[in-house]
């Protein structure tokens, strides 16, 4: 496991940005050698108020699959939140994940049987997802949240995580 002590910068920066999950192709994954993808769900794959996935999603699932991409849910949301969104995925799933703690991304990866140079993140908070990952020396790739919170709380990470948005920006400015 890679140890190297890590700047901020680089803790909260993601490594790559997508308009969308489906953005992430299993082309993408495979060029970049991940064969194991740890998601998360609320505002990511699906906002809050939407209980189970719709068509798009598992389809989404089904290419990575198919394509021998392993893939669990790493969410900080409740049991039957995660347990309800998973019933018609049947995927490794860790509800009250404690993100940016390493501990259910440890036990996903023994579950998955994936390495930190084989497994990334995706997920649609700099604090949580990003910073979990990036810990634990593996690829963050971020998605614009689906549908926002607008609670001052929320309003407050946002802008936490502005001035790493623009990092990431500046580095990826030439493609
Ligand atoms: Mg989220």
């Amino acid at each position: 496991m890679k140890s190297k002590k890590r700047g901020l910068s680089y803790l909260l920066t993601p490594d790559f940005m997508f308009d969308t999950y489906r953005d992430v192709t299993p082309e993408f994954l495979l060029s970049h050698g991940i064969t194991a993808l740890l998601i998360d769900i609320d505002n990511t794959l699906a906002p809050y108020e939407q209980a189970e996935p719709d068509q798009k999603i598992r389809e989404w699932f089904s290419s990575l699959e198919e394509n021998g991409i392993k893939a669990s849910l790493i969410s900080n949301n409740h049991p039957p939140r995660v347990e309800l969104f998973n019933k018609t995925l049947g995927l490794p799933a860790y509800p009250d994940s404690g993100k940016p703690g390493s501990k259910a991304i440890l036990a996903a990866m023994a579950e998955m049987g994936s390495t930190v140079e084989n497994t990334a993140g995706l997920g649609d908070q700099l604090l949580t997802d990003t910073l979990a990952v990036h810990r634990l020396g593996m690829l963050s790739l971020i998605v614009p949240p689906i549908k926002d919170k607008t609670t001052p709380f929320f309003k407050f990470k946002r802008l936490l995580e502005k001035p790493f948005i623009g990092r990431y920006k500046k580095l990826h400015k030439n493609g």
